[in-house]
């Protein structure tokens, strides 16, 4: 396991975490649960089938994220933090949640995702005068505290030019300054970190590095390879590996005191590059850099690679003769149960590689996944309420525990070979088969429909003419103001779908207090003088979840979670069939709300691209056939929703850039056929209905090709934090249609005065035709409170009524 969820089975540390930042327990509660909690991790997984002393166990735990982890343990903390280290340049654990929540007038550090993933980690700030040396020893403590309990674990750490790589330079830093530039302080605080672990006994450490599956580097990846040979010359070769770490002296650092070894022992090095393959284009001219060579030239012991998502390399490496090559070739970041024979024709196409000898693993951290299939409700579908899942997805699915059987059973193979195994591989293989044929997997009614589409069924008219017929019907002033969708979620409406998800509250009454909000929310909308309401969102727990549990094709599950950042974690769905949509899903919401008023109101849908990156998707069909799946889906939808005489669609696609591929030669293919979905999704109604996109969460500018692509008549986007810099950008790149920048940061509780969206405002209609320009915040208001929204929501108003009037 490159590493195992570390939030707990029942959200535990979520629920410590979240308790020690309300005050409502003390540090040493805090510390007590995560200590309980670790320990059960590292025992379950030996009783899953681990070895207790081989340094199989993964130590990956984390208070928060794994990158701050490694800011914190070099001392690399902000200045605007540096208050809260001590005089050793330490954190304690409330300063370390600080700088990652950050306090007052001072940001956290910026959050962002991990590679391909949908998890966040924190962006370190790192400057030439950032402090950094080795003044927190936390790894061997854990690694030290489950060898007491009897279990040797492999402590696993984000590795130095991953870290570096991965973190943007402070904002004081000169320019031309890049992170990398600190590689040598960073690599001695590594060599002090693995001297402290052998000294601890640990024999193995994890160092992660999957930068090095990544086109979106800012350096040339000569001098990427060179980062990584200086570091691992420095940690790997300068210091000695403990050839028997049983009889290295096991006192430790338990007073939190960093060992002051001045032996230059280490543990074997394992590193993993999870995400993607190791070789890449490094020049237009076809060119490759191969980073498997890299490391193999290097003197780590192991490097895990990751053959879910790349194919093995095509010929051996005549360095790798003195390593392990670790395998992944369990799926760490999908739930899918594996066929173990074809897992077992990789792992033997892998000895041909030159390796000294080749193990296996899973290909990513299990960090992705939930924890048990077994903590799931399976109940024949109609039967019970809730979320139970369908009896058959028990045998078609892996979560993290499932797969730790997995790679057992492949280890086994491995060293007794398959007869010893072939039960469970008979096993494996008909499980996937039983999916294969399983009715609703394939739907023939929808392939039909999909192989009939023609380029007809992804296009709409003329912009000019589509813009023309928009304005008669909706006649809306100049910078139209709305908002994205979502009005805040409050205590009540929480309560009210808590007790009729639990059967206390009827259907009739749940729709009666769902009716109730809209129409408050359509009064509210009113009084404020916003041009294109909306209903508010307030009957959907999820922006995916929701249409997942009205789709059929989805499940939803009961318990499983995963980390998204910090406490925060999400259920995603599983779309495991093909989709149809038995019954229209929005429209009666939406009926109503237009009822209610005489402005034009929006429908609100999510798009496939989201859809798909927020569920645990099929991975038996190109992503594009089921991306194109939804967007039929939501093409009757919309049709619906247009016949009733809503007269603008909004579909979201906020994770449009999350899905991007990491490698640059993939991601031409991808932004086609996601387009398409988009577009599929949205080509279906007259030209008087306006549809609308929104996009946030990321920077667009690598994809602003793709937004101009979705040929949507309205495009909102998160700005107001950069500045309404998408604007210029969006103006260069050609486009000529509607633009909402956002221009109120719904992520901070702050109200912004009338004057700075004004300003915001200017900005925009300055750098584009201001006739395109609407106005709204940056994203939904679910997570806000009323407190905020209302205050902020007049001033926006007041801002665009001010700019109209300078417009003439
Ligand atoms: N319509 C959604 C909302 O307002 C959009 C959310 C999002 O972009 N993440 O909540
Ligand atoms: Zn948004």
């Amino acid at each position: 396991m490159l590493g195992y969820p570390r939030i707990g089975r029942r959200r535990e540390l979520k629920k410590a975490v979240e308790a020690f930042w309300a005050g409502k327990t003390s540090v040493d509660e805090l510390e007590a649960t995560a200590r309980e909690l670790r320990l059960a991790t590292v025992r379950r997984l030996v009783d899953l089938g681990l070895g207790a002393d081989d340094a199989s166990v993964p130590g990956s735990f984390s208070y928060y994220d794994q990158v701050l982890d490694v800011a914190a343990s070099l001392g690399a903390v902000p200045s605007r933090f540096a208050s809260l280290t001590d005089d050793a340049g330490r954190l304690d654990l409330a300063g370390y949640f600080t700088v990652a929540r950050g306090q007052g007038d001072d940001a956290p550090l910026e959050m962002t995702k991990w590679f391909d993933t949908n998890y966040h980690y924190l962006v370190p700030e790192i400057g030439p005068d950032t402090p950094i040396r080795f003044v927190d020893d936390r790894v061997v403590r854990e690694f030290v505290e489950a060898k007491e309990a009897g279990v040797v674990t492999r402590p696993v750490v984000v590795g130095p030019v991953t870290f570096l790589a991965l973190s943007k330079a402070a904002d004081d830093a000169p320019a031309g300054y890049s992170p990398l530039d600190r590689l040598d302080d960073v690599v001695a605080a590594y060599a002090d970190l693995l001297r402290a672990l052998a000294a601890a006994g640990a024999p193995w450490v994890q160092l992660d590095e999957p930068i090095l599956v990544t086109d979106s580097v800012d350096v040339p990846f000569t001098e990427l390879a060179a980062a990584v040979e200086s570091a691992y010359r420095t940690l790997a070769t300068d210091l000695r590996p403990v050839s028997n770490p049983g009889s290295l002296p096991t006192e430790t650092s338990g007073s939190g005191a960093i060992p002051g070894s001045t032996q230059d022992a280490r543990p074997a090095i394992l590193v993993a590059t999870p995400f993607g393959g190791l070789e890449t284009p490094v020049d237009a001219d076809g060119g490759t850099h191969d980073f498997l060579a890299t490391l193999a030239g290097t003197d780590v012991e192991a490097i895990a690679i990751d053959a879910v998502r790349a194919d093995l390399p095509d010929s051996p490496y005549d360095d790798l003769v003195s390593k392990t090559l670790v395998v992944g070739a369990i799926d760490g970041h999908n739930i899918w149960r594996a066929d173990l024979s074809t897992k077992l024709d990789v792992l033997d196409a892998a000895r041909d590689l030159g390796a000294g000898a080749v193990a296996v693993g899973t290909s990513t951290s299990l960090l992705h996944v939930p924890h048990d299939v077994e903590d799931e409700v399976f109940a024949e579908p109609g039967t019970a309420s809730g979320t139970t899942l369908d009896p058959r997805l028990r045998d078609w699915l892996a979560f993290a525990d499932q797969k730790v059987g997995e790679v057992a059973t492949l280890a086994r193979a491995l060293t007794e070979g398959r007869d010893a195994v072939a039960a469970e591989i008979e096993a494996s293989r008909a499980a996937v088969t039983s999916r294969s044929e399983a009715s609703g997997v394939v739907v023939p009614a929808v392939r039909e429909r999909a192989a009939a589409l023609t380029d007809a069924d992804f296009a709409r008219g003329d912009y000019a003419e589509r813009a023309a017929a928009q304005q008669e019907r909706l006649n809306l002033p100049p910078l139209p103001t709305t908002t994205i969708g979502s009005f805040p979620q409050t205590p009540e409406i929480r309560r009210a779908r808590a007790q009729w998800t639990k059967g206390d509250l009827s259907d009739a009454d749940y729709t009666v207090a769902m009716r109730e909000e809209i129409a408050r929310v359509v009064a509210l909308q009113e009084e404020l003088g916003l041009d294109v309401l909306v209903h508010g969102e307030p009957e959907r727990n999820d922006m995916v979840q929701y249409f997942a549990e009205h789709l059929d094709g989805f499940a939803v599950t009961a318990n499983g979670w995963v980390q998204s950042y910090g406490s925060r974690c999400v259920r995603p769905p599983i779309l495991w069939g093909d989709v149809t949509r038995p019954a229209p899903i929005t429209v009666e919401w939406s009926a109503y709300t237009a009822s209610l008023t005489e402005k034009p109101v929006k429908g609100m849908l999510t798009g496939p691209v989201t859809i798909l990156a927020w569920s645990f998707v099929r991975d038996d069909q190109p992503l594009g056939d089921t991306a194109n799946q939804v967007g039929l889906a939501l093409r009757d939808e919309i049709a619906d929703l247009e016949a009733t005489g809503i007269g603008i669609v909004q579909v979201d696609e906020p994770a449009l850039r999350e899905l991007l591929p990491l490698r640059k030669a993939d991601q031409p293919a991808y932004l086609d056929w996601s387009v398409g979905s988009f577009r599929l999704a949205t080509s279906g109604v007259a030209a008087a209905t306006q549809i609308h996109t929104h996009l946030c969460y990321s920077e667009f500018g690598e994809v602003i090709g793709a937004i101009d692509g979705l040929d949507a008549d309205v495009t909102s986007v998160e700005a107001a934090r950069s500045r309404m810099e998408i604007v210029p950008e969006l103006r260069d790149a050609g486009y000529a249609r509607g633009i909402g920048p956002g221009v109120y940061d719904i992520h901070s509780p702050r109200i912004p005065s009338t004057e700075e969206v004004t300003e915001l405002l200017e900005l925009a209609v300055k750098s584009i035709d201001p006739k395109v320009v609407w106005v709204n915040p940056d994203c939904g208001l679910k997570t806000r409170r009323y407190e905020e929204t209302v205050p902020s929501l007049e001033h926006l108003v007041a801002a665009a009524q001010a700019v109209r009037a300078t417009l003439g």
